[in-house]
């Protein structure tokens, strides 16, 4: 499956696909050193939802926080040096309090109806408040899709959305399935297919960011036209591992795999994904911890490259930046 792009005098994209969590430290790593490329970031809109009569899109903030500098790296989400007073209120007033939002993060979130309501589209709005928010000129953060697209899921407590099983029961509902509501009828945004369009066939690379595989890329990819997409444009597409030694650094990705009967290993993660979309990878990322599993039968045909993949701090995560883009340029 190799896919060798002939070379462009104008810099060629890369694109990063994300969740707010994985996806967006890893956006966070290629913005400083792509080497003149401009990096792309779609953000996975399926955790969206209506807040206080507000549009939250909790990943895509999470990525233009984390690409402005303003993400708290503590909690890796929401804003740092963030204030309380509205939210300490709401609890007063017996307003609903069960979704946290400080003042700096709401402040956002009013813009963006804002600027909604002046009539720009949801891709327009995020290129709008990426801007204010001083979020480098070399990355375009741009949402999949406009059309809705809201996670739902199908749990041993019954049906529910995406922010009610995340926040409301902090996931400890048994999930039997996934289902993103309104994906068949969505398209991917038509800024991404312009940027996509904008370059020669197999020039741009792909990275599938190490986000959630249920939760943040499948909401991204079962859009219709988007594996076909990416598929057509990329010169590469490589996934990172968001398992590592049989757990996730972070949120369900882990007990998800478990409760679906998968096995929980970097291993399992690349069977399952290159089952569900099927010749979309070229070159798979484990963690070095994991490299051990790389062995198997089952993966001979798969390209599996191993390296350290956490990204603990911000020098560490420039390092895999690096590193990343060697391997996007790679022969495979
Ligand atoms: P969410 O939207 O907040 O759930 O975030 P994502 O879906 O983008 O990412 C969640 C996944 O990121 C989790 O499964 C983590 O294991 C993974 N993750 C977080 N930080 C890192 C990291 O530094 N390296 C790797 N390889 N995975 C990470
Ligand atoms: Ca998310």
């Amino acid at each position: 499956m190799t896919r060798c792009g002939s070379v462009n005098e104008m810099p060629s994209p890369i694109v990063v696909l994300s969740g707010g969590g994985g996806g967006a430290r890893l956006a966070g790593a290629l913005s400083g050193g792509a080497k003149g490329r401009p990096l792309v970031v779609v953000t996975n809109t399926g955790d969206d939802f209506e807040h206080l009569g507000l549009l939250i899109c909790p990943d895509t903030d999470s990525v233009l926080y984390t690409l402005s500098g303003k993400i708290d790296p503590q909690r890796g989400w929401g804003r740092a040096e963030e204030s309380w007073l509205v939210f300490d209120e709401l609890k007063n007033i017996a307003g609903p309090s069960w979704f946290q939002v400080g003042d700096k993060d709401l402040a956002l979130h009013l813009l963006r109806a804002s600027v909604l309501s002046e009539g720009q589209g949801l891709v327009e709005a995020t290129h709008t408040l990426a801007r204010q928010l001083k979020v480098p000129d070399t990355v375009i953060v741009v949402p999949a899709t406009e059309s809705p697209v809201r996670t739902h899921v199908l749990t041993d407590r019954g049906r529910m959305a995406f922010q009610e099983y995340f926040v409301g029961q902090r996931c400890e509902p048994v999930l039997e399935h996934v289902v993103y509501e309104g994906v068949d009828a969505a398209s991917p945004s038509q800024r991404l297919v312009d940027l996509l369009n904008e370059h020669g066939t197999h020039e741009i690379d792909v990275v599938l960011g190490p986000s959630n595989p249920f939760l943040s890329l499948g909401p991204i990819l079962d859009i219709p036209g988007m594996v076909s997409l990416l598929r057509q444009q990329a010169r590469h597409v490589v996934a990172v591992s968001p398992i590592i030694g049989a757990r996730a650094l972070k949120g369900p990705a882990a007990k998800i795999m478990s409760e679906l009967g998968l096995p929980v290993s970097a291993a399992g993660w690349t069977l399952w994904m290159n089952e569900r979309y099927p010749e979309l990878v070229d070159i798979w990322v484990w963690d070095e911890a994991d490299e051990g599993l790389a062995n198997s039968d089952a993966l001979e045909s798969f390209d599996i490259r191993t390296t350290s993949t956490v990204m603990s701090d911000p020098a560490i995560a420039h390092q895999f930046g690096a590193w990343l883009l060697e391997a996007c340029a790679s022969e495979c």
